[in-house]
């Protein structure tokens, strides 16, 4: 049996979340470094709902950003680092989006 490939993510190794239409692929970016981020309830390709507004996965979602930036804030206080193990079948490399990303 292979050993499993696992990496460790710090909080700031986090840079964005990508939503990915389950109907027409396209995907949309959101940086979690932004204030106030607005989750597409809709694809903006196709305009399949994705999630109902003020619904619980809308919730779930934005509470991830604020988490995410609260830790962020917060984790030069804490006396331990915290990091998010990730399996090696969970990487999906960027290299064609990763020019998203930059500013
Ligand atoms: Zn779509």
């Amino acid at each position: 049996m292979m050993a499993e490939k696992r990496f460790l993510a710090g909080i700031d190794d986090l840079r964005a979340i990508e939503f990915t239409c389950k109907k027409c692929k396209a995907g949309t970016t959101r940086i979690l470094n932004e204030e106030r981020n607005f989750v597409p309830t809709q694809c903006s390709n196709c305009n399949q709902p994705w999630m109902i507004n003020g619904g619980v996965l809308e919730q779930a979602i934005r509470a991830l950003f604020k988490a995410v930036r609260t830790i962020r804030e917060l984790q030069n206080e804490a006396i331990f680092q915290l990091k998010i193990e990730i399996t090696a079948e969970g990487l999906t490399p960027l290299a064609v989006q990763k020019s998203a990303l930059e500013p």
